[in-house]
């Protein structure tokens, strides 16, 4: 277990965390060196500009996919805040007992009241706290009146405590978090609520450094086989490029896999875990009095990609292009709305 105290992971610190994380730096590192000490050199002598120019592009792109890494893997990815914790726990005992109270009046066994020792809220004081904390949630999301924000709210057995609904318990970092996607072992991180945009953002920004790095490997070796008549001394200068060039285009081939794959969930609202089972449904939305049909999948969606994109990468167009901000959203992760309640309110 990590001993550091602003980090609650089981896994950040393990050794194959940390081989994976010099595994990718070295490739990122790597990939810098070889185009400043063999790339540049070479396509400088065949165009000045055409060397100035790519090498910006490049040295802007693998900046910006090492800032997405860096980001991916080091920030929260959504652990659920304690103060949250404190206001849903009354709520879900209160559930508790009216369970059992439900079940034993069911099966004609006495009734229990609750010890003076039993720590649990009256019901004016948890409605109170949630009217509180509705407040906080709500913002400038004016469609929700009358919201529970603890309608959903699920227990983990591991952490044994409350968690939001579509917070899950990653067994790898042993933690509950928001809006789980999945375990990333390139990453060595959970990719969830927080840092689901700058995972967006990485696996989108390997490829484009790759293809610049690339077309300057190719640009090089052309350069190479106009001034060397040896090709002996030829291969071996090219061999690092190419083998090197391969190794990008391997893991740009899956970070794009994983971009597709992503953006077509973020189109539905789901991540990896709801994925799996969600269902395509038509529902009727009513817009300036005409209801028109649309098409959603799972149980957030809500009919439309723009909208729906806003739950992992915000509103702001701007913050949705850089890493370091945190995406702003509704209710911060702990709290979403089933869209075919709030449509007809929407549009
Ligand atoms: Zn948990
Ligand atoms: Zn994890």
């Amino acid at each position: 277990m990590c001993t550091c105290q602003s980090c609650r992971k089981a896994s950040c610190c393990d050794a194959s965390s940390i081989c994976m994380y010099i595994t990718i730096t070295i490739i990122q590192v790597g990939t810098a060196c070889l185009w400043a000490l063999i790339i540049f050199p070479k396509i400088h002598l065949l165009n000045v500009i055409t060397s100035i120019v790519l090498t910006a592009f490049f040295a802007l792109s693998l900046l910006y996919e090492m800032s997405c890494f860096n980001v991916t893997v080091f920030s929260d990815p959504g652990s659920v805040p304690e103060w949250w914790k404190e206001l849903a726990l009354p709520v879900w005992q209160q559930r508790a007992q009216a369970r059992i109270l439900t079940a034993n009046m069911a099966r004609g066994a006495p009734t229990l009241q609750p010890t003076p020792s039993t720590s649990i809220q009256t019901v004016d004081s948890v409605e109170e706290e949630q009217e509180t904390t509705l407040q906080q949630f709500r913002g400038d999301w004016s469609n929700t009146e009358g919201t529970d924000a603890f309608e959903r709210i699920t227990w983990c057995e591991k952490c044994q405590n409350v968690r939001p609904e579509r917070a899950h318990h990653c067994s790898v970092c042993d933690i509950c978090v928001l809006r789980m996607d999945h375990h990333c072992g390139f990453v060595s991180n959970c990719v969830g609520q927080w840092n689901y945009k700058s995972f967006l953002l990485f696996c989108i920004s390997t490829p484009i450094a790759a293809l610049f790095y690339i077309a300057g490997a190719v640009l090089a070796a052309i350069q190479v086989f106009k001034i060397r008549s040896d090709s002996t001394k030829s291969f071996f200068i090219l061999l690092p490029l190419l083998f090197w060039a391969f190794i990008l285009f391997i893991l740009s081939v899956f970070a794009l896999s994983m971009f597709i794959d992503s953006i077509r969930m973020t189109q539905h609202n789901l991540t990896s875990i709801e994925d799996h089972g969600a269902r395509l449904e038509s529902i009727e939305v009513v817009k300036d009095g005409k209801v028109t049909k649309k098409q959603i999948r799972g149980a957030w969606d809500e009919g439309s990609g723009t909208q729906n994109a806003i739950w992992v990468m915000g509103r702001d167009w701007c913050g949705r292009i850089n890493p370091f901000s945190k995406p702003r959203i509704p209710f911060d992760g702990l709290y979403y709305p089933h869209p075919p309640d709030l449509l007809p309110l929407r549009h």
